[in-house]
């Protein structure tokens, strides 16, 4: 799963995306079978649970869960037909799961905005208006060979042409995707589309260093426009920020008191970015470590089991699950099992937020 960081130029994406990506120590650890490009980063998702496990578990390593960030850069006016780097810019976007868009919510008359005034509504417009028209496209070029293959019979392609009329009409009416709700086989009929307004979004609105709260007028609109478009908001300072993460611990908690905050607004954008992706966290807790794994909500315990390695998912034969709670009331895992509280779950066991896991599994 990944998301990918979107914005007009000169709103504050590199800072953000540089300190996101590094703030934490390199988790490449987590992505051993995949290349990292250059506009690619990983981001660690704080999660006060581990601390809490740890408590009564103390491993050599904690290992929060993580997600991978790209850099999409250079989106004008335009981009859908090629402008700038449009094409190329676009096709990045169809690969994520989520977009982040950066909005710039911050007056400073040293930094130059693209269209001469800081206008977040009219920044997301633009970006907005860009992502319809291709998704038109996109759809405009698939249509006559669905139709094709309708008129041959086939149920798939039925559904397919229907999605895309709907898709259509809503379009046209300069309303994004993630506002259409489609049945659950058309939406299906149509996924392999990438189409780019159906994708979550997050705006972050880059806010001034005097309103870490976001109160400032700009951003009460970012509000109001996501909560009709069916996006979230997130704030953050992303200048203030890049200086608190280059601080040592003890600085940086110092800083952050002095600012009013409790905790780096970058740790609160992970978790939104996380949520926008549709995951959650379930845990493993051993002596050599602690870990949280992201898996999609909804899933089953072999799916779970299948982050952490494919032959699990394969040979899935049960988990064993408690859970925070259960922890922090008997102390031991022993505890747990002696006082009926560890779950023993099956293949349709859907994973609920926190679990705590063992997976039985045949190699
Ligand atoms: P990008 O073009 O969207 O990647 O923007 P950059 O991250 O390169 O930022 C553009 C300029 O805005 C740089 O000079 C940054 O230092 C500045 N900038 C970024 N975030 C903030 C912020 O939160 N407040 C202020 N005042 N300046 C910022």
């Amino acid at each position: 799963m990944e998301a990918g960081i979107v914005g007009l130029p000169n709103v504050g994406k590199s800072t953000l995306f540089n300190a996101l990506t590094s703030s934490v120590a390199a988790q490449s650890a987590n992505y051993p079978f995949c290349t990292i490009e250059p506009n690619e980063g990983i981001v660690s998702v704080p999660d006060s649970r581990l601390s809490r496990i740890t408590e009564f578990i103390v491993p050599q390593k904690i290992i929060p869960a993580s997600l991978k960030l790209v850099d999409i850069a250079g989106i004008v006016k335009g981009a859908s037909e090629g402008e700038g780097l449009g094409n190329k810019f676009l096709s990045h976007i169809r690969q994520v799961d989520a977009i982040m868009q950066v909005v710039r919510c911050f007056e400073d008359p040293d930094v130059t905005h693209v269209s001469g005034n800081v206008d977040p509504i009219a920044d997301i417009d633009t970006i907005e208006t860009e992502l319809v028209l291709a998704d038109m496209q996109t759809l405009e070029n698939a249509l006559p060979k669905a139709e094709k293959t309708a008129r041959s019979g086939d149920k798939e392609a039925k559904l397919r042409v229907a999605a895309i009329q709907k898709c259509n009409a809503h379009l046209e009416s300069e309303q994004p995707l993630r506002t259409l709700e489609l049945p659950e086989a058309e939406a299906a009929a149509i996924s392999s589309y990438g189409l780019m307004t159906a994708k979550p979004i997050l705006y972050v609105a880059n806010v001034d260093e005097n309103d870490l709260a976001g109160e400032h007028e700009l951003v009460q609109r970012v509000r109001g426009h996501a909560q009709k478009t069916g996006a979230k908001v997130a704030c953050v300072c992303a200048k203030l920020e890049a200086e608190i993460a280059e601080l040592d611990e003890e600085d940086r908690a110092e800083m952050l008191s002095d600012v009013g905050l409790e905790e780096p607004s970058l740790n609160i954008i992970a978790r939104e970015t996380y949520r926008t992706l549709g995951l959650q966290s379930y845990f493993t807790a051993g002596e050599k470590e602690v870990r949280a794994w992201p898996v999609p909500i909804g899933s089953t315990a072999p799916q779970a089991a299948g982050v952490i390695h494919s032959d699990f998912e394969r040979g899935f034969i049960r988990a064993e699950i408690y859970n925070l709670d259960d922890l922090e009331q008997y102390k031991t895992e022993k505890e747990i099992r002696a006082a009926g509280k560890l779950r023993v779950e099956g293949k349709s066991y859907i994973m609920q937020d926190g679990d705590i896991c063992h997976f039985l599994f045949n190699v």
